[in-house]
């Protein structure tokens, strides 16, 4: 599948005309180091000019392979059309009146589709915020409304983002947490079935992590404490894990039984990203409440969350929103996005992604021994960096340097990883497979010249 309908005006090929960063990128590093804050980092030193399709042309005219998406947000692409013309339509209307004070049909419109597209068919309601962190703090909010309990339980290499609450809820400390405590309180983390890692092998982790977690949840928190179960159905952050088979089932039944809201965040996993609309449709689990963010609306800052209609109203009017949350801009483009998700059956687009990537990436784990793994599904996939395959150690030096290596080739791979050491790919649904296959020759590339 080559792109979008209307394909946009970007030529899609790698081009690498400069070194990168060329010299303009570089000129603007220097500004940005004088007025932006230190603690926002970039992953490459390289300016943005134009996105679309697979590819970001840079302010020296490189054209770069984009696997990353922006943090695995244009599911849709970059500048899609639906979403463009959607949006400027909306932007010439209105901009902004607060959903909360003038509402507007967009908003409504969202919500209607947010109800058919998430899993299950019980009656469903949403609320719109602006990011993802702030979706997964308003599901605690609602829970714990909902429940009158107050523990939230997440797991081992999850992450949910970096306002205080959310900071608590993910694991991993460097960057993410150094320095920037205390914490909220009342957030208990508890075993997740990585299955590469788990010590009794991966056949053995989905039943065992579950069997841990209940047991500790019961042992140290009481489920009678517990207002949510906050798990990502694929982790992204963490590493792009697959909790082993059995595992997600588990938690809903345990999260059933005891009357605890089971609270889905596929803010990375979610809108098509993984084959399926949902994450968590892969097991056949329904959420009681799902956060979702990113991909919803083609890079637009918007997200939600989206449960059960009994739940969802437990909070007391006035009680959840913001002055930005579902902004009318942003539905606008949300609307775009899920057009085009529908039209172009992203799903099926995911599914031909892992079809396509996957074998290569595994004929680079059975080739080099620093590949550890292979994982993830749809166009959420990953390679594990290690020391060897026997030992299994992380390697993060060997992820950075791989890398590096891609970034100057004109290939945009993320690491990350609560070790460091996981190459994801996230690419943008609507890459051609030719671009898909040239930013694969680069890793193989890479991995032939690393020592
Ligand atoms: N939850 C998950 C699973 C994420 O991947 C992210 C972002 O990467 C977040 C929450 C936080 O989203 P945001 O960065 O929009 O606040």
């Amino acid at each position: 599948m080559n792109a979008l309908p209307e394909g946009p005006a970007l030529p899609q090929d790698r081009l690498v005309r400069t070194a990168i960063p060329g010299p303009r990128s570089q000129e603007l590093m220097a500004r940005k180091k004088n007025v932006v804050a230190d603690g926002v980092a970039t992953t490459w030193p390289v300016f943005a000019a134009r996105a679309g399709g697979g590819i970001i042309e840079d302010v020296d005219g490189n054209r770069l392979i984009d696997l990353g998406s922006g943090l695995g947000v244009t599911v849709v692409g970059n500048a899609a059309e639906a979403v463009v013309r959607r949006l400027s339509a909306q932007a010439a209307r209105f901009t902004h009146t607060a959903f909360s004070v003038t509402p507007y049909e967009g908003y409504v419109e969202v919500c209607e589709a947010l109800a058919e597209l998430t899993p299950g068919d019980h009656a469903k309601k949403s609320a719109l915020f602006n990011s993802g962190a702030e979706a997964v703090e308003n599901a605690v909010k609602i829970a714990r409304v909902h429940t009158g309990r107050q523990a939230v339980v997440v797991f081992d290499h999850g992450y949910h983002g970096r306002t205080n609450l959310t900071m608590a809820m993910t694991a991993k400390n460097m960057p993410f947490k150094q320095g920037f405590g205390p914490f909220a309180p009342e957030v208990y983390r508890v075993p997740v079935a990585y299955g590469y890692r788990w010590p009794t092998g991966p056949d053995n982790a989905g039943a065992e992590a579950a069997a841990q977690a209940v047991d500790q949840i019961t042992k140290q928190v009481g489920p009678e404490n517990v207002a949510a179960i906050v798990v990502e159905p694929l982790l992204g952050e963490g590493g792009i894990i697959e909790p082993a088979k059995g595992f997600l089932p588990a938690i809903r039944r345990f999260a059933s039984e005891h009357g605890i809201v089971f609270v889905a965040d596929e803010i990375q996993s979610g809108f098509c990203r993984t084959g399926q609309w949902f994450a968590c449709e892969d097991e056949g689990v329904v959420p009681d409440l799902i956060a979702t963010a990113k991909g919803i609306a083609g890079g637009l800052p918007l997200a939600a969350v989206t449960g059960r209609a009994e739940i969802m109203d437990a909070a007391h009017a006035g009680g959840i929103g913001g002055t930005y949350g579902g902004n009318p801009v942003a539905c606008a483009a949300a609307l775009g996005a899920i057009e085009t998700m529908r039209e172009l059956d992203l799903n099926a687009r995911a599914r031909a992604i892992e079809a396509l990537v996957k074998p290569r990436l595994t004929a680079m784990r059975d080739r080099f021994d620093i590949v550890g793994d292979v994982r993830g599904r749809g166009a959420m996939l990953a390679v594990e960096v290690v020391k060897d395959g026997a030992s299994k150690e992380p390697n993060p030096q060997a992820a950075a340097a791989l890398a590096k290596a891609c970034h100057q080739k004109g290939v945009l791979v993320l690491v990350t990883g609560t070790y460091g050491n996981v190459i994801r790919f996230l690419p943008p649904l609507v890459i051609s497979d030719e671009l898909l296959a040239e930013g694969l020759d680069v890793l193989h590339e890479a991995l032939e010249g690393h020592k």
